[in-house]
């Protein structure tokens, strides 16, 4: 029997596979030049982690999480019949996304001393939520994220916003197909009370809601802001606006946020009903989306602000931010947007063999070049020529060394340059010092040596 990947999870082949670290590799220049370092946490936490963290209320938490369970603990369950018995610790879950579990790991190594600069990290990595797969909704997915813990400062806000949209950029979506929406939320001491009111306001019109965002009303009347249904989107529109409810606090720095985002020339638009899915939030929030792709999927990442999510998993309080985006969306964007590039596999050079005689010749030259960090690929298959230069053109080979017995001879190879196809002879011996002294990062002319005359 022959098995697939499980729903909703793709495998990411090499082409799949080589955008994923194209992504990686941008983010890694990218973020370094903000300040932030990478790091990696388990793939599972505690489930506590998730339903303090996150919030117990979310869909995230409350009905997409994946169980984690030891063979040994899931068959104590099945014989009990429950798994009230076993220990917090041993109650854990696939990670449904990362900020929750970066935050445990802040205040589990103390990263962020009292008095210290913020601790600014970033995290690339697999997320797991079982929701109905669909394109751009996957149970395995993934992310890049990054985390500033220890500022409240509106410029963190701000970095961490532009950040995000130049890595969209640096990854190539056009500026003009996405959109950058801003909101602040508030914090403990103006959100309650605004949180009430849209309660009142969704119990007031109960009967042209959903039953989701009525039974939302006391838990999490905000995530009524983002149901699709649309007699609640109607009522939702005419709902109280957080931003008409900020304490001062709140709104001067909200307004320092807008002002610095202003003044790096990054456009975004207020929107007081983003509200983001996750309990943590306070203040600052943001999500950019796309606008070549399906609605339903066109968040492409965002984040926020989460002043007591450090408190809550247990730690002191440290305010902080941080955003996720989404990579398999951003591929979608990209998609659409006519702008993603194939990333093929190129190798920087390619040794050819005319016949069986000079393999050892050839597998010589090409373990000497793969040992000064070039990327070198020979055929393993006894193949003809031809097919060698074509296997040598799909990886784009930037050259070709073809050893045959006649040059040979004469202590000399054929280089051809597979963009011009020029071709020309070299000596062997002194192509075989300059291969291995190669330090450069393009394999041109002078590293292969003319023959010696005579
Ligand atoms: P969130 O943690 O929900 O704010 O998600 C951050 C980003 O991750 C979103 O903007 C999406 O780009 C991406 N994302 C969230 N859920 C999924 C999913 N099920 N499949 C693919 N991408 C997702």
């Amino acid at each position: 029997m022959a098995y697939n990947s499980p729903e909703g999870t793709v495998d990411l082949l090499p082409g799949a596979a080589r955008h994923w670290r194209h992504a990686q590799d941008v983010a890694a220049r990218l973020f370094s030049a903000y300040g932030y370092d990478f790091m990696e946490t388990p793939i599972f936490e505690q489930t506590e982690v998730f339903t303090r963290g996150i919030g117990e209320a979310t869909d995230v938490v409350n009905k997409e999480m994946f169980v984690v369970r030891s063979g040994e603990n899931y068959r104590r369950s099945l014989e009990a019949g429950t798994d009230a018995g076993l220990k917090g610790k041993s109650r854990l879950s696939l990670r449904p996304e990362g900020t929750a579990g970066v935050v445990r790991a802040v205040v589990q190594h103390n990263l962020v001393e009292q008095g210290a600069t913020p601790a600014k990290l970033y995290y690339a990595g697999p997320m797991f939520r079982a929701e109905r797969p669909q394109k751009g909704r996957l149970r395995e997915f993934h992310q890049i994220g990054a985390e500033c813990l220890g500022s409240t400062e509106p410029t963190a806000d701000a970095e961490m916003i532009i950040m995000l949209v130049r890595f969209y950029e640096k990854m190539g979506i056009p500026a003009s197909d996405m959109t950058l929406y801003v909101n602040s939320m508030g914090d403990e001491r103006c959100r309650p009370a605004y949180r009430a009111m849209v309660r009142d306001h969704i119990l007031s019109h109960a009967d042209e809601m959903c039953e989701e965002c009525r039974r939302r009303a006391d838990a999490n009347p905000l995530r009524a802001f983002d149901c699709k249904n649309a007699a609640c989107a109607h009522v939702m529109a005419s709902a109280p606006r957080i931003t008409d409810h900020l304490c001062d606090d709140c709104r001067s720095h909200y307004e320092a946020v807008k002002s610095y985002l202003d003044v790096a020339g990054i456009v975004y638009e207020e929107d007081p009903t983003l509200v983001r899915g996750l309990d943590y939030y306070t203040r600052t929030v943001f999500e950019v989306q796309s606008n070549a792709i399906d609605a339903a999927q066109n968040a492409i990442g965002g984040g926020g602000r989460y002043d007591r999510l450090a408190e809550t998993v247990g730690g002191r309080p440290t305010p902080g931010l941080g955003f996720a985006l989404g990579y398999e969306r951003v591929m979608l964007a990209l998609e659409a947007s006519g702008a993603l590039a194939e990333a093929s596999p190129y190798v920087d050079l390619y040794v050819a063999c005319v016949d069986a005689t000079v393999r050892s010749v050839a597998f010589d030259l090409v373990r000497t070049a793969r040992d000064a960090g070039l990327r070198v690929e020979m055929d393993h298959q006894g193949k003809s020529l031809k097919s060698q230069f074509k296997a040598a053109g799909k990886m784009n080979a930037r050259k070709v060394i073809v050893v045959g017995p006649d040059e040979l001879e004469h202590g000399q190879v054929v280089v051809r340059d597979m963009v011009t196809h020029e071709e020309r002879t070299a000596s062997i011996e002194q192509s075989k010092q300059l291969l291995s002294r190669f330090s450069g990062d393009v394999v041109d002319d002078s590293t292969f040596a003319a023959p010696t005359q005579g």
